[in-house]
This record gives C-alpha cells, structure tokens and sequence, in this order.
C-alpha cells in the first residue's frame, strides 16, 4: 500500500487533515504536540487505498527536539511514497521555511495550503499558481477545517507519488550554493541517499549528520577549507537559515495581498490608530493573555466551567426560587432540576441518567425474585454486588462529558494554546518551560497520554518532575471521588456547594504540583530549562464534529473500563466482603466479619493520621479498603462504595442510588468528619493514580531508581498533604496559632541572620 506522510508545523493543521482524509476517530485538538505519537490511517477514496501517517509538528529538520527526529527519520528512512506538506497560508513566510528544507530530500512533495478558509474571510488574496512556480511542486488550497480541497490534494499527491523527485535547494548565496554542491556529488559518488539533503545538512555541522557520516563530514571540513573564511564565518547554521529567510522574503513578497488597504482604511478611520493593524484575534488576546490578569481570567473561566458542571445552586438563584417551580414534587422527575435552587446541566443529565439505572436495577432485582428458587445471594450479588457499584461509577458520566465538553472547547477554539504561553511566564520562576505545562493540562483527561506526553521535554530531570505531578492534575476517573464525596458533604454537613468543592479540590492538586515542582527542581531534579517557542494559532469557533468525536472518544475510554477492570474489582469486593477466611457465605448484616473488612480493619491503623483509620466507627474499614483498591483504578473508589454500602445497616438503597448517597450512607456509618472527608479526596487524588499510570511511568522514566522513587513520591506526598489538610481542618484554630508562633519565629531568626550578616561586613 502507498503511504503518505503528513508534515507540518505545530497547529497547521495537521490531525485536522488527517481526519478528515482518514475520516478516523483520532483525537484532534490542539493541547499542543498532541501528536507526538504518530498517528496513521487509511484514505479509500482513491483507485487504491492509501496509508496516511500524521507526523509530529515541526519548525525545522535539524535535530534538537524529539518531534524533528522522528519526522526526519520518517521521511528519510521510511521513505514514504509521498510527503503532504501542510502549510498555514495566513503564516505562509514562517511555515514555508520547513518546506524549504523537505524540497531538498529526494521524495515526491506536495504542499496543502490551508486555512484558506480564514484568507477568504480576511478577504485577501494568495497567488497559489505563482507559488507553485517558484517551488516546482504542486501547491493545493485546502481547509482541513472546513473539509474543502482534500479529494484534489490526494490526487495530486497520488499522481506526484508515481515519479520520482530529485531534490532541489533554495540556497542560492554563490558560495554556499558552490560547497553544497561540490558535498553532493561527492556523497553521490559514495552512493548516500539524499545527498543534497544530507550536504546541506553537513554544511550546516548537524550534530547527527557529523555522526552518521564522520568520513564525509571531514571532507567537508576540508571544502569548507578551499573556501576563504571570511565568506561563511564559523556559524554555518546561521548561515544557512539567513539564506532560507532572505529567498522566503524576497520571493514570496508579492504571493500574499491583503485585503485593499484604502476599504480598511475607511473602515478603521473612527477606531483608535493602535487598532489598524490588529486582527480580531490580536485584541482578544490583548485580554486573555494579559500580563496580569491573563491567570486570574483563566481561573475564572475554570470555575464558570465547574460551576455549569457540578453546582446544584446555577447561578446562585437558590435564594430567589421557590422551591416547587423546579422540584416537580410528586412527579417521577423529582427533584431532578433542581431543589432549593437549579441545577446545572451537568447535574440534571446526572440525575436522568440516575432515573434510567435506578429503574433498571430495580426491574433486574423484581425480575430475579419473581424467579422461583433463585438463591436469595444471586440477587443480592447482582442487584447490589454488580448494578450497585457498576452504576455507581456510570452514574458520572454524564458531569465527565459536561466537563470535557467545556475543556474540548477550550482546546479546540485555540485558548489552552494561549493558557500554556501565559503560565510559561510564571512556569520559568519554577524551574519549568511552558511546554511542561502541555502534558500536564493533559493530565486533566488522562495521566497516561500526559505521561507520554512528556518526551517533547528536552531536559531528563525537567521530564522526571514532570511525570511525577501530572497525576496532581486530577483526571477523569477521579471526577466520580470528588463529585461524590463533594455532594454528599454537602447533603450531610450543609457546608459549602459541590462545585467550590471540587473546584478548590482541583486547585489543590496544582498548588501540590507547582509546590513538588519547585522543590524537585531545587534539590534532586535540578537542570536548565529550555527557551520555549509557540506560535498562537488564531481563535476560531470549536467544530461541532470534532467535539462529539472527542466526547464519543472520552465515553468509549470510559464504558469499557466500567465493563472491565472496574465490573472485575466490583466483583472481587463483593466476594470478599460476603465470606469468611473459612468461606463461609455471609448475608449483607454480617459483612463486618468478611476476609475484606479483616484485611481492612488490619490496614485501617495507616489512614488514622489522615483521618479516615482507627477513629472511625464500625464501618471505617472501608475508606481505607476503597483508597487501597482505588490505586489500581480511581473509578474503584465509588465503585466500592456502591458495592459495600447495601451491606450497611439501616441504608435504604431501594431509590436514588448515585455515588453521592452511597458516600452519605458510610458518613452515617462511620461517622467520618468534613476535614477527614477532604482528607480522603486528596490522598486519592495526589497517590499513586492507577496501575497504567504506573506502567507508563516505568516505560517513560530513564532509569528504574527514578521511577521507584517517583512511586515512593506518590505515596509520601499524597500521605503528607492528606495529613496536613485533616490536621489544619480539624484543630484550625490551633494550627492557626501554631502557624502564627512559627511565623513570627522565622521571621525573628532571618532578621536576626540578616543583622549578623550586615555587622560581619
Ligand atoms: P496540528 O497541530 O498541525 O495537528 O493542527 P490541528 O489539526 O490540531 O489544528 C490546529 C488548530 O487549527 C485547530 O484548532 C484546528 O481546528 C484549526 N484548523 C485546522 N485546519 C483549519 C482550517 O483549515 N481553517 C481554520 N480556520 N482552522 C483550522
Ligand atoms: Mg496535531
């Protein structure tokens, strides 16, 4: 099968193209370097398929980031049949400077220019044909966004894959064009494939082409010795991509016309001189991106997004609702939109999609009674064993979708682009480069591509760091935790709303990470941080098909880990908790005499610091059993307790089973405290997040003692931080004065240094 190779800078476009060429489900979406992995497909539209792969975004072929290696060796040792070189028309000089460099290798090229729908917007205009001219290859107009232009862009490749192309260079400087060619014949006469390619690049001293060709480097060594220094310099690199700018400028000038300057003249007369020239883009980002007021921004927008996902009070308007206009009392739809207040849409899908598993579980359970002679432990391990806790876990489905529907907005209209560019400003005070920060937003979805994620860090111990706190970037398998602990604190002890909960939860997992980061980097993972370089895509309207394949991706992820390791865990507890060592079967009452509440009443002494061992009542073994459980899974967590909280005396679990009145049952059998139940939240959330996460970690670390400390991290960070939060919430007043006297310690002893200091001199 051919294949064709995808290649193009960062936000060009590329996954855009390839899913629509591929009509694949691929994520795509611009959590930047989304696409370290390469991603392939198959494109049918042709009299033959062809295979398309969607290489890493680049700037340049030289080798100093992980994505110009893997693209470079792509394309020249895989040796596709066709390189599609996607370039973003409303950037053309920046983006045309890579195509520059993949003219020079021997390989069928075509170039896709896109976003051509934002240049007829503008109204400007691009001479496709002139630049077809001056590159010698065929130039198609397309808009991946839009879906315009793909079909023609294949045939063109296609015909183009059907003969071969020599390279050709754009370096025309008499001197550099006289090296470079004296290097190829010479490399062309040792039979090296893309000997222009690899000329240029051995002018250039490329660290890995000095490698790969010692004998011919010195030979250029000995070229460039012919030559009188004064022509080059010593910087030959700099000199080559001088020459590739100065043919792009002087070339390219006249391709590009802008809209007729005298119609926006007209139009820009009444606005401010500094305006003329700014994109709709431009002055959004004046705001968003804001020295100041860029962070706040963001965290207002986090919480607007927590708030319609989690709040039961939307908008606040509780205080000025009556509570029957929302309640439907007496209706099978109580309480759904609301009580007390409205409730956000995430909360009433919720809370339907509660209605369809309740009745399911209850027509299972009538169903299985009213078989004769069915033993009364199959009911209770279906109905309240598997249904309780599989449902459980479900049951957040609907506030995940909610939730990643508002983050996939914000990915896709370009404004996480710009949230990485303002935290790089603050990320560098912490030992960080914005392209940190990539990973680790992508650790709110899911740890384990974050993890991977991190291979576009250049520096090993920056990589370590970071690794080790994306799971402080609370995924979706742990939104079940938080949103039920959340709720039923709510429900029980009146305290707060659900989403300043979750919210602040969220938070805390960032100051954690930012807090590790800082010291990692200080101490034992010291290193430089790398310049950081992005270009900000323009904003435009997320599309709605590319939401829904996210979304359909996101409950894909979900359901079958639900049928899966989470339906197995489900299980296993259930037995555990229904026999004794001698296995013996024992009815819901007596579970507190099973193999699991033994195994957890033994390890319940660890998680007495934290708030939720010993102190706890009859039933407190289950905290400790469901955090232990969870570290295979966070969905475990709810899981568990929808499994285990049947068997607790005097719970009527016969209507409105969601996670959240699981929890409230084990509050009111535990008799566990608020600061306990934050306690509880955090360790799960700054632990050792699930086992692939940990498999991940293993493969992506350097070297085994980083990741058996990484797994040491986990736990002692997650045991720490659980500790503090119950200390400070239980006893706050005196925490309060014993962080007062130690300030005003430490303060005395640095002034006192400072004064010793001063006298010295
Ligand atoms: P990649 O980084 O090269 O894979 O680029 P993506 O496919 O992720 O696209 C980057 C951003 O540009 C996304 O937000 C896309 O929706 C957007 N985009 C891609 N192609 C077009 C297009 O033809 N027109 C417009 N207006 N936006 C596009
Ligand atoms: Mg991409």
């Amino acid at each position: 099968m051919k294949r064709f190779a995808l290649a193009g800078n960062p936000n060009c476009g590329k996954t855009s193209l390839f899913n629509l060429l591929t009509g694949s489900t691929a994520h795509v979406g611009n959590w930047p370097g989304v696409t370290v992995d390469k991603k392939e497909g198959t494109y049918k539209k042709l009299e033959e398929p062809i295979h398309i792969i969607d290489l890493p975004g680049i700037y340049s072929l030289s080798p100093y980031t992980p994505e110009e290696v893997i693209s470079r060796n792509y394309i020249l040792e895989e040796k596709p049949d066709c390189v599609i070189n996607i370039v973003d028309a409303t950037n053309l000089e920046r983006n045309l400077y890579l195509t520059t460099q993949l003219l020079e290798i021997d390989v069928p090229l075509v170039v896709a220019l896109n976003m051509m729908d934002v240049i007829t917007k503008k109204g400007d205009k691009i001479d496709v044909e002139q630049i077809e001219k001056k590159l010698g290859v065929p130039v198609v107009p397309i808009s991946a966004l839009k879906g315009t232009g793909g079909d023609e862009l294949m045939k063109r490749a296609y015909e183009a894959s059907n003969t071969p192309r020599k390279g050709k260079t754009v370096l025309n400087n008499s001197s550099l064009a006289h090296l470079i060619g004296d290097v190829t014949i010479a490399l062309e006469y040792e039979n090296v494939e893309n000997p222009l390619f690899h000329a240029v690049k051995l002018a250039e001293n490329d660290e890995l082409e000095v490698n790969d060709h010692a004998k011919q480097s010195k030979m250029v060594e000995d070229f460039k010795k012919t030559f009188k220094d004064d022509t080059f310099g010593t910087d030959f690199e700099a000199i080559v991509a001088d020459e590739r700018y100065k043919y792009l400028s002087k070339e390219f000038k006249n391709v590009y016309t802008k809209k007729e300057v005298e119609e926006n003249d007209k139009k820009n007369k009444k606005e401010k001189i500094t305006n003329v020239n700014m994109t709709k883009s431009d002055k959004i980002d004046k705001v968003l991106t804001h020295k100041i007021w860029g962070i706040p921004i963001f965290l207002v927008i986090l919480f607007l997004i927590f708030h319609l996902t989690f709040s039961s009070n939307f908008l606040f308007l509780g205080a000025f609702i009556k509570d029957d206009w929302v309640s439907f009392a007496n209706t099978p739809f109580e309480g759904i939109f609301g009580e007390g207040g409205i409730n956000s849409p995430g909360v009433v899908l919720q809370n339907l999609l509660g209605l369809l598993t309740d009745s399911i579980t209850t027509w299972v359970g009538n169903g299985l009674a009213s078989i004769k002679g069915c033993p009364e432990w199959v009911q209770g391990f279906i109905c309240d064993g598997v249904l309780s806790g599989l449902f459980a876990v479900l049951s957040f489905l609907p506030q995940i979708l909610v939730l990643f529907l508002f983050f996939s907005i914000l990915e896709d209209s370009g404004y996480m682009a710009r949230v990485a560019f303002i935290l790089d400003r603050a990320f560098r005070k912490f030992g960080l480069s914005g392209r940190a920060f990539m990973p680790m937003i992508m650790g709110l979805g899911c740890s384990v591509p974050a993890m991977i994620n991190t291979r576009t860090l250049a520096d090993d111990n920056e990589r370590t760091a970071t690794v080790r706190v994306i799971p402080y970037f609370s995924c979706g398998a742990k939104l079940p935790i938080l949103t039920a602990v959340a709720g039923a604190i709510v429900a029980n002890a009146r305290v707060g709303n659900a989403d300043i909960i979750t919210y602040s939860m969220y938070l805390l997992g960032m100051v954690v990470a930012i807090l590790s980061i800082l010291l990692m980097r200080n101490t034992t993972m010291k290193g430089e941080v790398p310049p950081f370089i992005m270009e900000l895509p323009a904003y435009h309207a997320p599309q709605f098909k590319n939401l829904m394949l996210h979304l359909w991706d996101k409950t894909k992820h979900f359901v079958k880990k639900a049928f899966t390791i989470i339906l197995a865990s489900t299980i296993i507890v259930w037995f555990l908790s229904h026999f004794t060592w001698s296995w013996k079967f024992l009815p819901d009452s007596e579970i507190d005499n099973s193999i699991l509440a033994s195994i957890g009443q033994l390890l319940q002494p660890i998680f007495t610091p934290l708030g939720f061992g010993s102190q706890l009542k009859q039933w407190g073994w289950v905290f400790g059993v469901a955090a232990i459980i969870g570290l295979i899974a966070k969905e475990n967590v709810i899981g568990c307790f929808g499994t285990l909280a049947a068997c607790i005396a005097g719970v009527a679990v016969a209507e409105d089973e969601t996670g959240i009145t699981y929890v409230q049952a084990m509050i009111a059998a535990t008799g566990i405290t608020v600061p306990a139940l934050i306690s509880f939240i955090a360790f799960n959330m700054t632990t050792i997040p699930c086992f692939a996460a940990v498999a991940t970690a293993k493969a992506e670390l350097s070297s085994k003692k980083k990741f058996n400390y990484t797994i040491l991290f986990w736990l002692a960070t997650s045991f720490i931080v659980s500790t503090i939060i119950y200390l400070i919430g239980s006893w706050w007043w005196t925490s309060f004065i014993v962080l007062a006297i130690a300030a005003i310690v430490i303060t005395i002893i640095v002034i006192n240094n400072k004064k010793q200091k001063a006298s010295a001199y």
